[in-house]
């Protein structure tokens, strides 16, 4: 087969950057190891962020999936401290005056990825592979050529898009990017049902726990009375001090006070697993001679929050939007894609590098719990706090030590 682009993955990066080229009438051939719908192992918070970039490509799109049934809308994050006390910051101040329009959810990979699948499916421009592993890949001339291990499947294109994830051997062997335990978190995730003391308007959870400080503890609410609750912390970490996260998890959720009352008729549904997360807090060259590394194939994710399915649909929808235009110039070069990397740094760097400082501020548990206390007692700040997940340059004032002096004599 022959294409202008050929997409390696069809998780939420590379069905974005499919159904984007789509969208400017631009045929693409996506190739998925898996057959959907399949799980991703995942905390399954999807910020707002996501319903932004789907209305951007298609708005019937965005309202496709704000009527679906599978999703918990969310309404907000309950941050809770070392010392216990908790803030609970909505996503906008106000919110319970009109609910007519949510722009969190929760929502199982299963189901989501399923989605965009089928999203791709209605779009004849695109041509999905399933359970097909792109294993090797040759420079040619005039193109890449991408096949199995046993070469019965093979594709020669212009252009790739390397959407496959936290494992990608692409981004290892051909982009030369490399694990590093100081940029990556390794997470796992379960589903429980029947834990007590949800919040009623399904605010998302993050426990900083003593005992799992640098990392942490998340309860995100599901429909039929689920939640996905997991533990995250950076692979160094986890590395040096011998930590088994599902042991960590287990323990916790029985013997902690709080969470021994929430879980005690809860119950395991499926299997504890787990999977890495590469993070955005270093910044690496994400393309190169005819193609462009998406989502987790670049490193993405969030440092502070471990969000990345935003990032990878706004990575994944600027990667389609160069491919069109090294299309019109006929220039796939190194070169050529620089405008790529510019592009997503430009958009989500400053984001990623206030993440970067809020991740090193949890290594001092005394700021967070008085961050907390404060917050608790302190309607300005808790609005000022809620107005921080829409605007980035109120983000970067947590990074600084002015903002918490400010704070201390404002009270
Ligand atoms: C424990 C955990 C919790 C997380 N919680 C959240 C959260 O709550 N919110 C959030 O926004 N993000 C979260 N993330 C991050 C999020 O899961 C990823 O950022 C997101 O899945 C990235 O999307 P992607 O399309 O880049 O890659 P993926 O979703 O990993 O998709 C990659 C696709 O490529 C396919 N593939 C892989 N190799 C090949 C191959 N050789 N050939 C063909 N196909 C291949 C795979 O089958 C897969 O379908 C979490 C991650 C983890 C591990």
């Amino acid at each position: 087969m022959e294409t202008k682009v050929c997409i390696i993955g069809a998780g939420p990066g590379g069905a974005c950057a499919a159904l984007q080229l789509a969208q400017m009438g631009i045929p693409s051939i996506v190739v998925d190891k898996a057959v959907f719908p399949r799980d991703k192992v995942c905390g399954d918070g999807l910020s707002g962020k996501v319903l932004t970039i789907l209305e951007r490509i298609d708005k019937d799109m965005g309202k496709r999936l704000q009527q679906a049934v599978f999703k918990m809308d969310s309404w907000g994050v309950k941050f809770v401290a070392p010392n216990r006390i908790g803030m609970d910051i909505p996503y906008a101040p106000n919110y319970q005056e009109d609910m007519s329009n949510p722009r969190g959810f929760v929502c199982k990979r299963i189901d989501f990825d399923n989605f965009l699948v089928d999203e791709m499916k209605r779009r004849p421009e695109i041509t999905l592979y399933e359970g097909t592993s792109i294993d090797k890949y040759e420079l040619l001339s005039d193109g890449y050529l991408l096949s199995n291990n046993s070469g019965t499947f093979q594709v020669k294109t212009q252009l790739v898009i390397v959407a496959n994830g936290a494992h990608s051997s692409f981004t290892k062997d051909v982009a030369g990017i490399k694990m590093e335990p100081e940029h990556y978190v390794a997470g796992i995730r379960a589903y429980y049902k029947g834990i007590t003391g949800l919040h009623k308007d399904n605010f998302i959870e993050l426990h900083f726990l003593k005992e799992m400080l640098p990392g942490y503890l998340w309860i995100f609410p599901l429909p039929n009375g689920e939640a996905n609750v997991g533990v995250g912390m950076l692979s160094n970490n986890a590395r040096n001090n011998k930590i088994n996260l599902k042991k960590l998890m287990v323990d916790t959720l029985a013997a902690d006070p709080v969470m021994k009352e929430r879980f005690a008729n809860a119950e395991l549904v499926g299997s504890i697993d787990g999977y890495g997360l590469p993070l955005g807090s270093k910044k690496r060259k994400l393309h190169g001679e005819r193609y462009m590394l998406v989502g987790d194939a670049g490193y993405l994710i969030d440092p502070f929050t471990g969000e990345g399915i935003g990032n990878a649909l706004y990575s994944g929808r600027i990667a389609a939007q160069k491919a069109a235009a090294a299309i019109a110039a006929n220039d796939f070069s190194d070169k050529f894609l620089d405008a790529y990397d510019e592009d997503v740094y430009r958009i989500l760097g400053p984001e990623l590098q206030v993440s970067t400082k809020l991740q090193k501020l949890i290594k001092y548990p005394w700021l967070f719990n008085w961050l907390m206390k404060m917050g608790s007692r302190n309607k300005q700040l808790q609005e000022l706090m809620s107005c921080m997940f829409h605007e980035v340059d109120l983000r970067k004032k947590l990074g600084k030590p002015m903002f918490y002096v400010k704070l201390l004599f404002n009270r």
